[in-house]
C-alpha cells in the first residue's frame, strides 16, 4: 500500500465524462490498496476566461480580487470530482485552500506556499476518504485568499505531497510524458521514461510548460518521486500508473538506468519575452547598473544580456530581454531614466522567441552550441543573442521562424523519432 497524490490538469478536468473518466482513475488506484489526495485544476481555458473578465473590470486590477476570481475555477472542479467519487461509492470530499490550510505568503496572484497543516488531510486520507484538493490557492496570512501563478496545480500537488509524505506524486495530463520537444509542434519528438529534476527544472524554465517550473524545484528540495502520465485511457486499459509515462529521477538514479543518454535531452521554445537595445551608452563603470537597478527593484526579470565591445568613440549597445508581460513597463521605467543613463534610442521588439537545448550530457561534450548555430545558419535563421549555463544552451531568434527551427534542431541532435 503506497500514500499517492494524483494531480490532474485543465484538459483532463474540462466537462462531465472527462471528470466521470478521472474519477474512475481515482477510483482504481483506491482499490488497489492506496491512500489517495488528488489535486484538480479549472476546466480547459477557465482561467483564461477569468482573468478576461478582470482586465475588463479593470486593467489595473487589485490582485487579491483577481485571486477571488481566478481560485474559483478550481473550486468548481473540486466540488464536481468529490460527486463523480461519491457517485461511484467512494467517500470523498473536497478541501479548499483554506480549509487544508495551505499557507502562502501574501505575493498576491503570485503567491509562494509557506506551509501546509497536513494533519487532518492525513487523518482522511488514513479513514479511507479520498482527499480531493483544488490547486492554484492558497491562504494568505491575512486570510484572503491567494493563487500561486499559472500552471500553479502543478506546485500545488507536489507541495501537498511533500507535506503528507507521499510515496508518489502522479501528474495525470493531455500527453503521456515528457518529451524531446513539445510533441505539438514536433511529431517526431519522442518519450523520455526519465529526465533528471536539474534537466526538467530547465526544461520548465525555458518553456516547456508541462510542468511549472516550481513544482519542479520543490520536488528536487523535498525529494518527492513525480512522474508525468496521461489520463486519456480507456476504462479496460491496465491501471493508469502501470501506463508507462516520464519519471523525474536525480543525476545519480539516471546514471544506473540509462547508460546510453544522448547528448541533448530536449528542445523548448519560449514566445514570451521581449528583446531592448539601448544604443550608444558610455562604456564606463556604472553604466550597466544604471539600467538593470531600477529592473531589478521594479521586480522585472532579465533574462538574456549582450554588451557589445565599445565602439572608438568610447560607446556601446546593449541588448536584453524581459517577459513580454513585464515590457511596457521596462520601456516606461527606462524613458524616464533617459538622462541619468544616457542612452542615444532605445529599440524594442517583442516579435522574439527563446529557443534552448537542455542536456546534463554538455558537461562532458564540446561542440553542442556549434551544433546549434550551423544548424539556423544552413536553414538561414538569424541569431539575436545567445546564453549559455552549464547543461542549457539558448538563442533568440524572430518569432516567426519557432516552429521551424525546434524542428531543424530536434533533427540536428538526432533526436527525431518513428
Ligand atoms: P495541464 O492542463 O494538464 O497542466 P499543460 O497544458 O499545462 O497541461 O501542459 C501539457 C502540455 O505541455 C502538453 O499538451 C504539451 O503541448 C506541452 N508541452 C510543452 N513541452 C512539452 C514536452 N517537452 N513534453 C510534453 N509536453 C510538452
Ligand atoms: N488553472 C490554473 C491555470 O490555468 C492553474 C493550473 O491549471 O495549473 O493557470
Ligand atoms: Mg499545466
Amino acid at each position: 500500500m503506497a500514500r499517492i497524490v494524483m494531480k490532474f490538469g485543465g484538459t483532463s478536468m474540462a466537462g462531465t465524462e472527462r471528470i466521470r473518466r478521472v474519477a474512475r482513475i481515482v477510483q482504481r488506484q483506491q482499490a488497489a490498496g492506496h491512500e489517495v489526495a488528488v489535486v484538480v485544476s479549472a476546466m480547459a481555458g477557465e482561467t483564461d476566461r477569468l482573468v478576461n473578465f478582470c482586465r475588463e473590470a479593470n486593467p489595473l486590477y487589485d490582485p487579491a480580487e483577481y485571486d477571488v476570481v481566478v481560485a474559483s475555477g478550481e473550486q468548481v472542479t473540486s466540488g464536481l470530482l468529490a460527486m463523480h467519487l461519491q457517485a461511484l461509492g467512494c467517500k470523498a470530499r473536497s478541501w479548499l485552500g483554506w480549509q487544508v490550510p495551505i499557507k502562502t505568503d501574501d505575493a498576491h496572484a503570485k503567491a509562494r506556499i509557506e506551509d501546509i497543516d497536513a494533519d487532518a488531510l492525513i487523518a482522511s486520507m488514513a479513514s479511507g476518504e479520498i482527499a480531493v484538493i483544488p490547486g492554484f490557492q492558497g491562504v494568505a496570512p491575512t486570510g484572503r485568499v491567494t493563487t500561486l501563478g499559472r500552471g500553479g496545480s502543478d506546485t500545488s500537488a507536489v507541495a501537498v505531497a511533500a507535506a503528507v509524505k507521499a510515496d508518489r506524486c502522479d501528474i495525470y495530463t493531455d500527453v503521456d510524458g515528457v518529451y524531446t520537444t513539445d510533441p505539438r509542434i514536433v511529431a517526431k519528438a519522442r518519450k523520455l521514461k526519465n529526465v533528471t529534476y536539474e534537466e526538467m527544472l530547465e526544461l520548465a524554465s525555458v518553456g516547456s510548460k508541462v510542468l511549472q517550473t516550481r513544482s519542479v524545484s520543490l520536488a528536487m528540495k523535498e525529494g518527492v518521486r513525480v512522474q508525468v502520465l496521461s489520463s486519456f485511457i480507456d476504462d479496460d486499459a491496465p491501471a493508469a500508473d502501470t501506463i508507462p509515462g516520464t519519471m523525474i529521477v536525480s543525476d545519480e538514479e539516471l546514471e544506473g538506468l540509462d547508460m546510453e543518454r544522448q547528448l541533448i535531452t530536449g528542445i523548448a521554445a519560449d514566445k514570451n519575452e521581449a528583446k531592448i537595445t539601448l544604443t550608444r551608452i558610455a562604456d564606463r563603470p556604472g553604466a550597466v547598473a544604471a539600467i538593470f537597478g531600477p529592473l531589478a527593484a521594479a521586480n522585472i526579470n532579465v533574462d538574456m544580456i549582450i554588451q557589445n565591445i565599445a565602439k572608438d568613440r568610447g560607446e556601446t549597445d546593449v541588448t536584453f530581454t524581459v517577459p513580454l508581460a513585464d515590457l511596457a513597463r521596462t520601456q516606461s521605467l527606462l524613458e524616464e531614466r533617459k538622462d541619468t543613463i544616457g542612452y542615444y534610442r532605445m529599440l524594442a521588439n517583442s516579435k522574439v522567441a527563446k529557443i534552448s537545448v537542455v542536456g546534463v550530457g554538455m558537461r562532458s561534450h564540446a561542440g553542442v552550441a556549434a551544433t546549434m548555430f550551423r544548424a539556423l545558419a544552413d536553414r538561414g535563421i538569424n541569431i539575436q543573442a545567445i546564453t549559455t549555463s552549464e547543461i542549457k544552451v539558448s538563442v533568440l531568434i524572430d518569432e516567426d521562424e519557432t516552429e521551424l527551427a525546434v524542428r531543424v534542431l530536434h533533427t540536428a541532435y538526432e533526436m527525431d523519432g518513428e
